[in-house]
């Protein structure tokens, strides 16, 4: 059974290439992204606290993520794609204690390499298309910053760990794809 984490900074395409690899590989496809941005949706009291963080690009706090994670390794039977998780190495340390307690361990993190200028255009691009609320100039800055400064930590806890596959994500998404699955074997 695979366990697998795909990592890259915002724009660097990791849901486009999800779609590809729970395809693939049959796996179960968890993206705290989606699942933040459903609370917020239905206006459950967890969606009214967070709306304004994710918005200012801000993460949220690691115990709210943390029990959505929970919940889906609970829920699986298949393996899992985990997508926008860990963002940060407390994350990524619980990550490791959940798969153990439920007898798995990760198989490898999938690292996506894109330029700082090409995951801008990206973003800008993608707010147009499907008008994100935190797809804009301001808040985009504020989530690579974000990036830079809590999640990069989590690429060297994998490569500690000799887990980190690193993979080139510029070209077309096949390309990128084939890349992803030659790195996950
Ligand atoms: P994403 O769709 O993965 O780009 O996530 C959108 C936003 O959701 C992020 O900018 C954060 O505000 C929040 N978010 C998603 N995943 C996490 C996470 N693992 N930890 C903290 N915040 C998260």
């Amino acid at each position: 059974m695979k366990n697998i984490v795909i990592f890259g900074a915002p724009g660097a395409g990791k849901g486009t290439q999800s779609d590809y690899i729970v395809e693939h590989y049959g796996l179960t496809h968890v993206s705290t992204g989606d699942l933040l941005r459903k609370e917020i949706a239905d206006r459950t009291e967890l969606g009214l606290r967070i709306k304004g963080i994710m918005d200012a690009g801000q993460l949220v706090s690691d115990d709210i993520v943390v029990e959505m994670i929970d919940k889906a390794i609970a829920a699986d039977t298949k393996g899992m794609l985990f997508d926008g998780f860990p963002r940060t190495v407390a994350q990524a340390e619980v990550l490791d204690q959940l798969l153990a307690k439920h007898g798995r361990s990760l198989t490898c993190m999938v690292q996506l390499e894109v330029p700082k200028e090409e995951l801008m255009r990206r973003l800008l691009e993608r707010a147009k298309i499907q008008g994100r609320a935190d797809d804009n100039e301001q808040t985009i800055n504020n989530r690579l910053q974000e990036y830079n400064n809590k999640t990069k930590p989590v690429a060297d806890y994998y490569a500690k760990q000799g887990k980190q596959c690193l993979v080139d994500g510029l070209g077309s998404i096949d390309e990128i794809a084939a890349r992803v699955r030659q790195a996950i074997g």
